[in-house]
């Protein structure tokens, strides 16, 4: 593990510099990277962010997004630049795992790689770590590391505000989920005085679907969405032809588990998703439940307590009734 001391002053000279993030990149994970992009290039530093897959057209607005090396369209060019990287941040992910094929790039690069991130029990892939679990998104992260770690608070410009405000926007699920703190509120207003406008930021990112998305998300409401009441559990099925019909692009299913989780009185939600090869699910609970324990240990996933997600490799029916078998374990914490 490298030392506070040690990775200030790597930081001062200009170096060549990868920032990763998980794969199907969300806005905390494309904020963060671009945040902390937009930093590091008024070091000097020659940074490049690489993203193993693509990411919605919703966060395609972010200053420095032209910047960026999908893994999956420019192979190569994301081989090199971490095969010549000296430093690499990884950036909302605690697991080589969650960035596909470039996990083993990573993990075989003598680059000094920090790591900043708010899942629960990182990997040890890393020499630095700046992790909390108790933050709201990685980019709160991304702020403190800059403003309190290395102390460049006058560096937060507003291209960095930009970026940072929407992953810390989009991952509290704008400010309503519970580590939601008074301090999120403080940095969130750091930001906006930093130029981060946002009630743009928040018109870039949710009314911004496509008529289909819309389409689509009304056949889930309408059609797809089952409660079961003796569970206070909502679930949502999407067929891979419902995606094909809607031509439903990737991220375009973000938030729907969301609209579950509303009904009333639910402890739990699921969004079922049978994808072209293989089934995801993504959970979010109230409270104390923990949606990520369902995940890690029957769907080989994890995440938060109220927002985790994990996939099968089962038919989309087998999932929805295996998931309807675990929940009479949990009967007592989604009823009591
Ligand atoms: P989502 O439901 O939005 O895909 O994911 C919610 C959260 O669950 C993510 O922020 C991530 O932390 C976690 N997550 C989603 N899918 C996986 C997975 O396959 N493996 C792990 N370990 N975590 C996941
Ligand atoms: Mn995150």
């Amino acid at each position: 593990m490298l030392d506070k001391a040690t990775l200030v002053k790597l930081l001062a000279q200009p170096q060549k510099i990868v920032i990763t993030t998980h794969h199907k990149p969300d806005g905390d994970a494309m904020g963060s990277s671009l945040g902390l992009y937009n930093y590091l290039i008024q070091l000097g530093h020659h940074t490049k962010v690489v993203t193993p897959t693509d990411y919605p057209q919703y966060l395609e607005w972010m200053p420095g997004n032209g910047e960026v090396i999908v893994y999956t369209e420019n192979t190569e060019m994301a081989q090199r630049s971490i095969a010549e990287a000296k430093i690499i941040f990884c950036v909302d992910f605690n697991a080589l795992s969650r960035i596909n094929e470039v996990g083993a790039l990573i993990e075989k690069s003598d680059a000094v790689k920090i790591l900043i991130d708010h899942h629960l029990e990182p990997e040890d892939f890393d020499d630095y770590r700046y992790w909390n679990i108790n933050a709201c998104a990685t980019a709160q992260l991304i702020y403190t590391f800059i403003v309190e770690e290395i102390n460049h608070k006058e560096l937060i410009n507003k291209d960095v505000a930009a970026c940072l405000y929407a992953g810390i926007m989009t991952d509290s699920a704008s400010f309503s989920l519970p580590n939601t703190t008074s301090a999120v509120h403080r940095i969130a207003a750091d930001l906006i005085d930093a130029g981060a406008v946002n009630w743009h930021i928040y018109d870039q990112v949710y009314n911004n679907s496509s008529e289909n998305r819309l389409r689509f998300l009304g056949i889930c409401l309408s059609q797809h969405l089952e409660i079961l009441e003796e569970f206070n559990t909502a679930i949502i099925t999407a067929s891979k032809q419902d995606l094909q019909r809607y031509g439903i692009m990737t991220g375009e299913t973000e938030g729907i588990v969301n609209y579950a989780l509303s009904v009333t009185g639910m402890r739990l939600a699921a969004f079922i998703v049978e994808r072209a090869d293989r089934v995801k699910l993504s959970l979010r609970s109230k409270g104390e439940f923990p949606a990520n324990e369902i995940c890690k240990k029957y769907f080989s996933g994890g995440g938060h307590r109220n927002a985790a997600g994990g996939y099968s490799m089962d038919s989309l029916k087998q999932v929805v009734n295996q998931f309807k078998l675990i929940l009479p374990d949990y009967k007592n914490l989604l009823t009591q």
